[in-house]
């Protein structure tokens, strides 16, 4: 039986499994791909103290510090269904897809989040060469340059704005007839000299020149006329997908699938804490990820010398 059993092994679990063990109890970490969306990143600069790191040098270091301490990394294993445990400080269960089963006293789900991606030729091919899909974290690499924002609801227009004051140009698309977000952000967003709204509107291919972004395919959904935008960058804001769904029914998830966590990143299941993009934590980052790891593997401590048995 584990003391604490993280599962995730991105930036959140990293950093709850290395405070965890720290303490001194026996933990565990089982996560389907060691390192998580840090993997998928190129060029990282807002990792506070580091200018500049690149994910996958991030994701080895992340994972060369877990292992400094006694942690039993199980890396490639996907869990699939947690159990509470039956009384107040008993055992949890967490199962996995293999058919195994891992009993520990208290769990920290960190399983993270993936971006909605629009699905079209180009978007994997120039995913970090344009394509992108984090303003805080890509929004300066474009300055001057002309981007387009895929996405009307709260987040692409969010997007856009801040964009706005880098880039020379944004623009906007909705696939819909009208934008979604909030009616004091449209507000806003109209009276940006540099940005262009398009609704009704459908990207259908990202355009490159083999190494870059340098277009993208736009089609008028009312006239079906497609007409191909020059730009440099891509942001896509059709929303962003916790991995939560083996946890729907035992752990309160918020309307959009997000594990709830109070300040100490507990969840409504005793013994049971989250951390990082997978939570309603607001806003999603490395930085913000691994301190909300600390907090619940500090909590889960808490936690547990106040339940277990001397
Ligand atoms: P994740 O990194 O998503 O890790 C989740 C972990 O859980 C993974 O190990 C995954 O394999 C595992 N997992 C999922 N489901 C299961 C399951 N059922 N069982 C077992 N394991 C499971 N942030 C920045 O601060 N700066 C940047 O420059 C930056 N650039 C980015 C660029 C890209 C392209 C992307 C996609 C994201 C970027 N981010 C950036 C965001 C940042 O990567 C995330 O905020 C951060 O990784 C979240 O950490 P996390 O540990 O919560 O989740």
């Amino acid at each position: 039986t584990f003391d604490v059993l993280v599962i995730g092994g991105g930036p959140a679990g990293a950093a709850a499994a290395i405070y965890a063990a720290r303490k001194g109890i026996r933990t565990g970490v089982v996560a389907e791909r060691f390192g998580g969306q840090v993997l998928d990143t190129m060029a990282i600069e807002n990792f506070v103290s580091v200018s500049y790191t690149e994910g996958p040098k991030l994701a080895a270091a992340l994972e060369q510090h877990v292992r400094e301490y006694e942690v039993d990394v199980m890396n490639l294993q996907r869990a699939s269904r947690l159990v509470p445990a039956t009384q107040p400080g008993g055992v949890i269960t967490v199962e996995l897809e293999n058919g195994a089963s891992l009993n520990s006293k208290s769990v920290i789900l960190s399983t993270g989040a993936r971006w909605r991606q629009m699905g079209v030729p180009g978007e994997e091919q120039y995913r970090n060469k344009g394509v992108a899909y984090c303003p805080h974290c890509d929004g300066p690499l474009y300055k001057g340059k002309r981007v387009a924002v895929i996405g009307g609801g709260n987040s692409g227009v969010e997007a856009a704005i801040d964009l706005a004051g880098i880039v020379a140009r944004v623009t906007l698309i909705e696939f819909d007839t009208k934008l979604r977000a909030d009616e004091v952000l449209q507000r806003k967003l109209r009276s940006l000299p540099n940005v262009e709204i398009v609704l009704n509107g459908q990207s259908t291919e990202v355009l490159g020149d083999g190494s870059k972004v340098t277009g993208l395919v736009l089609k008028d959904r009312a006239s079906g006329v497609a007409r191909t935008v020059e730009l440099e960058g891509i942001f896509v804001q059709i929303g962003l997908l916790p991995n939560t769904e083996w946890l729907k029914g035992c752990v309160a998830l918020s309307p959009r699938g997000e594990i709830v966590i109070d300040d100490r990143g507990a969840t409504d299941v005793p013994g049971v804490f989250a951390a990082g993009d997978a939570t309603t934590v607001p806003y999603k980052q490395i930085v913000i990820a691994m301190g909300a790891g600390s907090t619940a593997a500090l909590s889960a401590f808490d936690h547990l010398i106040r339940t277990s048995a001397p």
